[in-house]
């Protein structure tokens, strides 16, 4: 052996340790590696390139019910089912398969998913590798989240409640679908995130305020909350809430994002302003109604005693100087006048009082004259009122409501004028039979118009035109539901540059003779016979007013008391042609005098006249609506006080 020999033995006999050593290691590797492999909870298996097993943890071989390997097994006959035989050809072709599997076995559902891995190395597919993850837990919590998700969203649609998320770092917007519907964009076109635009959608008082409590937030970290106003594309201004707080990255305290909700609150608002107003408006009806209620019995007398002094003062004609006969004439018209007005004052005010009175034959007329003198002020310095009555028939309806519906539609034509000039600007009150039951009311004006974008939202709740103090927006609503209770409608035809005009329609009353005393007209006097007369009242003045009136032409008996009426009935050797009768008479009401008198004479019941203040309490008013008698409201004036008690003696005469 030579040297030479001998070096080259040592060296390959060190070759040989290293290699084996190498090898040992990797051993030792494959064996650390097979044992990981072997223990995974996710199922795994290597399948060589005749699809026969290499491979296979216990994972796998538990879920296959094997107790030993199966190594060299056809993959068909390992897992007893060929479903997956295109999957393994396909990862044998190198390409990697995945699915996602629903399994059902021992009652219990489970989920997996299921990959098939190539093994290429040096371009060369050497066979694959089958795992299968259990994602039950992953899939039960997603599904929950996204049940989660759409109660959220449903909840969020009920209750028109949206929500958002800011990320501060990206300034990154999430809206929910509600957000998008609030603002009334598409989110398939609009995007919340380009800042700008959502900005200019918010009033421009507003801009501020919401960019404020945003950064204020973004600092402090405390909650947020504000109300705040938003146009919508279609130009409609919404009020909308806002809440919202941050969410803090505990590692540096600084804020990571916004988040809160959104909700439209302009009708939830409405309703608040509405009950309040309403609140309001039954509390003046209160005072209204007892003020007027007040005023109504001395007006009564003192109306009666003017026209008595009126026809006493002519009556010295010829006995005192002409100067002073007139002077004292022109004096007690002026006080009539005075006294008129303030009757139809107090008329006026009933409409307070009885916001669902029952509906009864009613003249346009006699409620035009209730509104035009309620709005006179308004009027008459603005404009020209031209009356132009084509037909006359009595309309079913709430006097006082009706006339309370034309203060509004008169008043709405003067502030619609640009100036105030009477000789230019007319309002024409038009009555015109339509169809062949009903009437039409037409207030027209030559004013400006209404606008194209403005006429669809005249009738909307406080919508208005008008500036602050002038217009709450109320008066268009509130007149549509009030002729439409009355069984109406309410509509408008404009042109701009031309005028406006609103139309009432209403039905005609059907088969009416008469129930206002306003319009009863005397028989002629030359058929006249003195009638007896009741007059039941419990005020003095009251009854000595009505028997001055009445007093000269018919025998007028008093009763102060229902009591006192029913003696004076029991004793009376001649019928009363007619019986005037307070309602609200003491201990004994008028309703409870007329049934007690119904149940022992119904033809007198017939005659008999009740007499109002105009306030009913609810029992009465029920009770007056179902039976026919006429029924007058005071202050009455002594004319038509004359003509009523002439029509009942002149039908007892027939
Ligand atoms: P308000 O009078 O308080 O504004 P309304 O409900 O009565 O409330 O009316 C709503 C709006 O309808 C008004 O602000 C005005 O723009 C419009 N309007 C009503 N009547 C007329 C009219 N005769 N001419 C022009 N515009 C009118």
């Amino acid at each position: 052996m030579t040297d030479s020999g001998g070096c080259e033995l040592r060296d390959a006999l060190e070759r040989e340790r290293i290699l084996k050593e190498r090898l040992a290691e990797s051993e030792k590797e494959r064996a650390t590696l097979e044992a990981v492999l072997f223990a995974s909870t996710a199922r795994l298996a290597y399948w060589d390139t005749k699809t026969c097993n290499a491979f296979a943890n216990r994972a796998f071989l538990d879920a296959f019910g094997y107790e030993e390997k199966v190594v060299g097994q056809h993959a068909s006959e390992v897992v007893r089912d060929s479903v997956d035989a295109p999957l393994w050809a396909a990862a044998l072709r190198g390409e990697p398969q995945r699915v996602a599997r629903t399994i059902e076995s021992g009652g219990k559902t489970r989920h997996v998913v299921v990959t098939f891995e190539p093994d290429v190395r040096d371009g060369e597919v050497h066979g694959f590798v089958s795992t299968e993850s259990d994602i039950t837990e992953l899939h039960t919590a997603l599904v929950l989240s996204e049940q989660r998700n759409d109660l959220l969203m449903m909840a969020e649609e009920v209750a028109r409640i949206g929500h958002w998320r800011f990320d501060v770092a990206t300034s990154e917007i999430y809206w929910s679908p509600q957000m998008y519907k609030i603002h009334g964009r598409d989110p398939a076109t609009f995007h919340p995130g380009t800042g700008p635009e959502i900005l200019a959608a918010y009033h421009p008082d507003d801009r501020k305020k919401v960019h404020d409590f945003m950064a204020t937030s973004v600092s402090t970290r405390e909650p947020f909350e504000f109300v705040h106003r938003l146009y919508l594309p279609n130009g409609e201004l919404r009020q909308v809430e806002s809440k919202g707080r941050c969410e803090v990255d505990p590692e540096t305290g600084t804020t990571r994002t916004l988040f809160g909700i959104y909700q439209d609150v302009t009708e939830r608002n409405r309703e608040r302003e509405t009950a309040a107003r309403q609140e309001r408006l039954v509390t003046a009806g209160t005072l209204a109604a007892g003020v007027g209620h007040e005023i109504n019995n001395p007006l009564m007398y003192v109306s009666a005693n003017i026209d008595l002094a009126l026809e006493g003062v002519r009556a010295l004609e010829g006995s005192v100087p002409q100067r002073r006969i007139d002077d004292l004439l022109e004096l007690l018209a002026d006080s009539r006048e005075g006294s008129e007005r303030i009757r139809r004052i107090v008329r006026g005010l009933r409409a307070f009082s009885r916001p669902d009175a029952p509906l009864a034959p009613t003249d346009t007329r006699s409620a035009l004259d209730i509104s035009e003198s309620m709005s006179g002020h308004e009027l008459r310095s603005v404009a020209t009122i031209i009356h132009e009555f084509r037909d006359n028939s009595l309309i079913l309806a709430d006097e006082s409501r009706l006339a309370q519906v034309l203060v509004n539609l008169l008043v709405n034509a003067a502030q619609a004028f640009v100036t105030q000039d009477p000789k230019r600007n007319e309002i024409v009150v038009r009555t015109l039979g339509i169809e062949s039951e009903r009437m039409a009311i037409d207030i027209s004006d030559n004013g400006p118009g209404i606008p194209a974008d403005v006429l669809p939202r005249i009738f909307d709740p406080f919508f208005t035109t008008k500036d602050v103090g002038k217009g709450t927006g109320l008066g268009l609503s509130i007149s549509h539901s009030i002729i439409a209770s009355m069984g109406g409608e309410l509509t408008c035809s404009t042109e701009v540059g031309a005028g406006t005009t609103f139309r009432i329609t209403l039905p005609k009353a059907k088969d009416v003779a008469f129930s206002d005393t306003e319009r009863v007209s005397a028989p002629p006097s030359t058929k006249r016979r003195r009638g007896r007369v009741l007059i039941v009242d419990g005020e003095p003045a009251v009854r000595r007013s009505i028997e001055r009136v009445l007093g000269d032409e018919h025998e007028v008996v008093i009763a102060e008391s229902s009591q006192e009426a029913i003696e004076i009935i029991g004793h009376g050797e001649r019928a009363f042609d007619v019986v005037f009768c307070d309602i609200a008479l003491p201990l004994l009401s008028g309703v409870e005098l007329f049934r007690r008198i119904r149940d022992r004479d119904p033809a007198l019941a017939d005659r008999f006249v009740f007499m109002s203040g105009g306030v009913y309490d609810p029992e009465a008013a029920q009770f007056l609506d179902g039976v026919p008698n006429e029924r007058i409201e005071k202050p009455f004036n002594s004319q038509n006080l004359r003509g009523l008690a002439r029509r009942f003696a002149a039908a007892r005469d027939d």
